[in-house]
């Protein structure tokens, strides 16, 4: 990299930091007695999220939360879980992140549903899970499912003010990931391997493995995170497990698996 290029990179990024940091990024110092999981269902309301073979994404994620939710509050003491939404709402971006950081949670997991571009045609053949950290997408099918899922801050008519100019559909504003979040980093990475491997193992999903790129609400919240694309909406084979009883209790008996790991790390 050229130094001129690099130094106008480094002047970008630490504007875009500045004006990018959350406000209340540190927590309120509350007991550890009890872990706060944050269970983050995708979408909701007039954001349906990918949409393909007579599935809403808004529903998958819905339901996959609805059952780890039971599993944890049955199988795990002292764990408090808080969903971000259980109903059919709207929330922004910006909701969800703050959800989670009123509750000062321990984990945030976003439960979310792939799909690629209409014009690929490998669309309905493509499949498998993956688990996101924050990070800055080292590929261009990375950036594109970042993208999407950051897509929906412009259902907001004011998204440019709140989000302090950040443009979803913009390389440039995906440059301050590669900082933030550091702290979280490695703790993010463990959860996201496991969900991984027991989406893998449990689930029999296709291994996409665990990726990072550049989720807003991944950034935005103050603890370890997680994005988990559990399948392919635009493959009819995954969706049709995907919005199967069995498939559902097996996505959720996966992620909570994940989440009691991650619980026995703490105590
Ligand atoms: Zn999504």
């Amino acid at each position: 990299m050229k130094i001129r290029r690099f130094l106008s990179l480094g002047i970008l990024t630490s504007c875009l930091l500045m004006s990018f940091l959350p406000a209340d990024a540190n927590g309120k110092g509350k007991s550890k007695d009890q872990i706060t999981i944050v269970l983050d269902p995708g979408h909701g309301g007039k954001d349906f999220g990918a949409v393909e073979n007579g599935a809403k994404e808004k529903e998958i994620n819905l339901a996959v939360a609805k059952k780890l939710r039971s599993l944890i509050e049955k199988k795990l003491k002292d764990v408090k879980v808080v969903m971000t939404r259980t109903t059919d709402v709207y929330l922004t971006l910006q909701e969800r992140a703050d959800v989670a950081n009123d509750a000062e949670g321990d984990l945030f997991m976003s439960i979310h549903v792939n799909s690629v571009d209409k014009k690929n045609t490998k669309r309905k053949s493509v499949r498998g899970s993956t688990v996101y950290v924050l990070g800055l997408h080292r590929d261009q099918d990375n950036m594109k499912v970042a993208m999407r899922e950051n897509s929906v801050i412009e259902l907001e008519d004011d998204y440019k003010e709140k989000y302090s100019g950040f443009d979803p559909s913009k390389d440039e504003s995906y440059i301050i990931f590669e900082m933030a979040q550091k702290r979280n980093l490695g703790e993010s990475i463990r959860v996201a391997g496991d969900a991984q491997s027991e989406m893998v193992r449990v689930a029999g999903r296709a291994d996409r493995g665990v990726r990072q790129a550049g989720f807003w609400v991944l950034w935005a919240t103050s603890m370890p995170a997680v994005l988990v694309e559990l399948d392919f909406i635009c493959n009819p084979q995954s969706v049709s497990y995907m919005t199967s009883s069995e498939g559902e209790d097996q996505l959720a008996e996966s992620l909570f698996n994940a989440i009691k790991k991650f619980v026995e790390r703490r105590n």
